[in-house]
C-alpha cells in the first residue's frame, strides 16, 4: 500500500454540447482510479461518447456517510478520484461541495484537490450577457417557497450584477417578481446554452417578461438569469 494520499480532481463537463469537453478532462477521466458522479447513467453517456472505460460510483446529496468513508479510504490508499456533476463545473450549486469539504477536513493541506476547468452555466451566461462583469454577486438557485420574497428584495438592492439559476417550473413567476420590484433594470436570460435551442433575451425585466409571456413555447429548458447592476 502506498503512503501517498490519492488526489481528487474536480472535472468540469459540458452543459449541453458534448464537444465542450477539454482534452485534459478526457485524460483525467481515463486515468483516475474511479469517477464519482451525480448520476452514473448521465455520466455513462459522456464516457461512452469519449470512449472512456472507467469505474464510476454515485455521489449525490443523499449519499450516506458510509460511502463517504469509502472515498476517504480510497484516498488514504493512494487512489486518485475524479468528481463530475451532471453538467458543468462540480460544486457550483451541485452536491460536490460537501465531499470536497469533508475530504479537506479529513486530510488537511497534504491532500491535493485539482481543478480541471471547463464549462459552467453561470460564467457562460455572464460572458454573453453584455452586462457589467467586473464585479458580480452569485446567488445560486432561487428558493422554492420560503425566502423567495427576501431573495428578490436582496436582488433589487444589490449594487453589482447578480446571477442566479431558475428551473423551468418557476421561471415565469420569477420574472414576474423581478418585474414587480425592478421593472426597468436591464437583464439577460440565457436559455439552453450550447444546445440546439440556445437563446439569449436582453431587455428590461418588464420587456423580457413580456417576451416570454408572448412566447410560451420558449419557456422550456434550462435558464440562467443575469440582472444588470443598479
Ligand atoms: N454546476 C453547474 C454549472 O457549473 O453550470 C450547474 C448545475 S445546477 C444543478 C443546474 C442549473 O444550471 C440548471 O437548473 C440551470 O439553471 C443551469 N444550467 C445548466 N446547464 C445550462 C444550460 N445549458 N443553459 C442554461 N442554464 C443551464
Amino acid at each position: 500500500m502506498s503512503n501517498e494520499l490519492g488526489t481528487l480532481s474536480i472535472v468540469a463537463t459540458p452543459i449541453g454540447n458534448l464537444a465542450d469537453m477539454t482534452f485534459r478532462a478526457v485524460e483525467v477521466l481515463k486515468n483516475v482510479d474511479c469517477i464519482l458522479c451525480e448520476d452514473t447513467r448521465t455520466t455513462g453517456k459522456l464516457l461512452a461518447h469519449y470512449g472512456i472505460k472507467n469505474k464510476t460510483q454515485s455521489y449525490h446529496s443523499h449519499t450516506k456517510l458510509a460511502k463517504l468513508d469509502l472515498f476517504i479510504t480510497m484516498i488514504r490508499e493512494g487512489k486518485n478520484l475524479a468528481l463530475v456533476s451532471d453538467a458543468g463545473t462540480p460544486c457550483i450549486s451541485d452536491p460536490g461541495v460537501m465531499l470536497v469539504a469533508k475530504l479537506r477536513e479529513e486530510f488537511g493541506n497534504d491532500f491535493k484537490v485539482i481543478a480541471i476547468p471547463g464549462a459552467s452555466a453561470l460564467v457562460s451566461a455572464l460572458s454573453i450577457s453584455g452586462l457589467p462583469a467586473h464585479e458580480f454577486t452569485w446567488k445560486g438557485f432561487v428558493p422554492h417557497k420560503k425566502g423567495r420574497e427576501t431573495f428578490f428584495t436582496d436582488v433589487s438592492e444589490i449594487e453589482t450584477t447578480v446571477i442566479f439559476y431558475e428551473s423551468v417550473h418557476r421561471f415565469l413567476k420569477t420574472l414576474e417578481s423581478l418585474a414587480e420590484k425592478i421593472p426597468n433594470r436591464n437583464i439577460c436570460v440565457a436559455r439552453e446554452l450550447t444546445k440546439m435551442f440556445e437563446e439569449t433575451v436582453n431587455g428590461t425585466t418588464f420587456e423580457v417578461l413580456e417576451y416570454f409571456q408572448n412566447n410560451p413555447d420558449k419557456v422550456r429548458g434550462e435558464f440562467v438569469i443575469v440582472v444588470g447592476s443598479k
